[in-house]
């Protein structure tokens, strides 16, 4: 079935009365007939639920329709897009390991490769796609290559199959963070990547109603046992020793799983995921290129406008639109503050893939705990404004800009 039946379709079983939506299993334990049967559970020789911090079948039904939509072999359900970030890199890395990543990274992402540097966890980071300056990177320590499919805000956009090959070839698994693509734009593990994380408490969810994140693993990277002793001591689970392994220790035994209800909502938001992202890229296209050919004095960064220099590669990967985010630059810091407090239809907020048209200065914000360098490698200047592209009329859209930049007078 092709992308949007899935949405609605992928994964459903026939549930209790025929009811069309999974049931909302607000329950935080589930009972066994006998003593052996929980027993079995607990050690993995039976199907079933136990306690909803380890599974609960409300997430299951999310986890299943969302290895679907991205190719997988099974999905692991968070608490955020943070917990699923953490989850994926803490399953394969341990102390005295490395990772290296591009650089131009959702700035919590970059929090946290610090915060585990006190795990004697280095990360290194490379622009996006220089490709020697990442084979130079890598060395006998690095455990996994991270990228973002279109960075958050840079707005590059990731070769992915030539990043995974690099991977490949030095024995080593490609995670993607493909939040601002999702599976609507980019399935990337059918272009190499061996695990794919997404926060959707954006597009996903589509409506900003909850915060949830969920990795996805393709079931066929090669672990070098000498490499990954961790996953090795899940080998009699095949091609599910990454999962399994997660399961059962860190995601467990850290607790970031994801509520039911907040499952339930990212099902019921969905569903709509594609219908959304066509009509959110073509308004971001659409606006990207009026503003550019209105006002030439305003930088338009989107990787669908022709002067980006990720435009080939987007074309190349992304065959329905290129993303629903676009960045402005208008001169300096006052003017990128003027400019957002006179928009009256965009909310001011640190958030993207809303429904809603959401602005936001991301070097005052999301990325304040980022030092100079990491700012200017990760494409976050003092002028630049991120603007997430709603669904809104188009018409409305470009009148509120021309209002907030005739207003603003300075550009
Ligand atoms: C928002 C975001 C995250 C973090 O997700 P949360 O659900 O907020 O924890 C990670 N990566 C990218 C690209 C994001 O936009």
């Amino acid at each position: 079935m092709s992308f949007n039946t899935d949405l609605l379709r992928a994964g459903v079983v026939r549930e209790a009365n025929g009811a069309t939506l999974p049931p909302v299993y607000q329950s935080s334990a589930f009972e066994q007939d006998t003593a052996a049967d929980l027993e079995k559970i607990f050690e993995n020789k039976a199907p079933g639920y136990c306690y909803t911090r380890v599974g609960n079948p409300t997430v299951t039904a999310f986890e299943n329709r969302i290895t679907k939509l991205e190719g997988g072999m099974a999905s692991i359900a968070c608490a955020s897009g943070m917990a699923a970030i953490m989850n994926a890199i803490l399953n394969i890395v341990r102390s005295g390991d490395e990772i290296v990543s591009s650089a131009s990274l959702y700035g919590g992402s970059i929090d946290l490769f610090r915060d585990i540097e006190e795990f004697d966890i280095k990360t290194r980071y490379i622009k996006n796609n220089d490709w020697e300056a990442i084979e130079g990177a890598i060395n006998e320590h690095t455990r996994l290559l991270f990228a973002e499919t279109i960075g958050n805000p840079c707005l590059d956009v990731t070769d992915v199959e030539r990043l995974a090959e690099i991977a490949h070839a030095h024995k080593i698994p490609l995670i993607l963070d493909n939040t601002t693509a999702t599976a609507y734009l980019f399935q990337g593990l059918k272009h190499g990547a061996d695990i794919v994380v997404n926060s959707s408490s954006k597009y996903i969810n589509g409506s900003s109603n909850s915060i949830s994140g969920i990795l996805t693993y393709s079931g066929r990277f090669q672990w070098d046992p000498q490499m990954y002793p961790q996953i090795a001591a899940y080998k009699k689970f095949g091609p599910m020793a990454y999962i399994a392994r997660l399961r059962n220790s860190l995601f467990r035994d850290t607790g970031a799983c994801l509520a039911p209800m907040n499952a339930y909502l990212n099902l019921i938001g969905m569903e709509t995921l594609g219908l959304r992202m066509e009509r959110q890229c073509s308004n971001a296209l659409e606006l990207a290129q009026w503003l550019e050919e209105t006002y030439p004095s305003v930088t338009v960064n989107y990787p669908g406008l022709k002067s980006s220099n990720w435009y080939e590669i987007a074309k190349k990967q992304f065959s329905r639109g290129y993303g629903a985010i676009l960045t402005l630059r208008v001169g300096s810091k006052e003017n990128a503050f003027a400019l957002i407090d006179a928009l009256k239809i965009p909310y001011t907020l640190s958030n993207i893939g809303d429904t809603k048209t959401l602005v936001i200065h991301p070097g005052s914000t999301i990325s304040l705990h980022s030092s100079e360098q990491e700012k200017e490698d990760a494409g976050v200047f003092e002028d630049l404004i991120r603007v997430s592209v709603g669904i809104e009329d188009i018409e409305d859209l470009k009148a509120d800009f021309a209002q907030a930049i005739e207003k603003i007078g300075a550009l």
